[in-house]
């Protein structure tokens, strides 16, 4: 982890939002540039995205950066529910308080509105497992994130 945050430090910044740059023109849309945060935190915020296809984005800082994951059926409310959640390009830090419309022919166009947000705490974060506890208003608790596999990218997120 900490070898991880410090390769991203040592000159590996300008690839760092890579992704996220390139399917955004910051001359057109509100997303912030972003740049790597070196301070540990342990944000933890869900945006409702009223893009072309309505979908929730859990993000969680680790490492200086958001990782995230988008889900399309809405976050697990309740023990049982399991929903799919795609991982997603990481994000700035200072994504965590974005809301706002992302103009139309822009990556993500539509609405972005904090669905709920707080802090999480980790039980366990190692591939293809995260176990995390979550202090939010919506979401409370022991959730899993476990990733598919086969199937790159495709995790499942529930109540634990
Ligand atoms: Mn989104």
């Amino acid at each position: 982890m900490a070898l991880d945050l410090l390769d991203r430090l040592s000159g590996c910044s300008i690839m760092l939002f890579e992704e996220y740059w390139r399917k955004r023109d910051f001359g057109k849309t509100s997303d912030p540039r972003g740049k790597l945060d070196e301070k540990m935190g342990d944000i933890y915020v869900i945006q409702k995205h009223q893009a072309s296809h309505l979908h929730y984005d859990l993000r969680l800082e680790k490492d200086g950066v958001l990782t995230s994951w988008a889900v399309p059926k809405g976050p697990p409310t309740k023990k049982g529910i399991k929903r799919l959640a795609i991982q997603t390009e990481d994000h700035p830090i200072e994504y965590a308080n974005f809301e706002g419309v992302i103009p139309k022919g822009e990556y993500g166009a539509g609405t972005v509105e904090i669905w709920d947000k707080g802090t999480y705490n980790i039980e366990k974060w190692r591939r293809y497992e995260i176990i995390i506890h979550i202090n939010g208003n919506k979401l409370i608790g022991r959730h899993c994130l476990i990733e598919f596999r086969k199937q790159e990218n495709a995790w499942l997120f529930f109540k634990c």
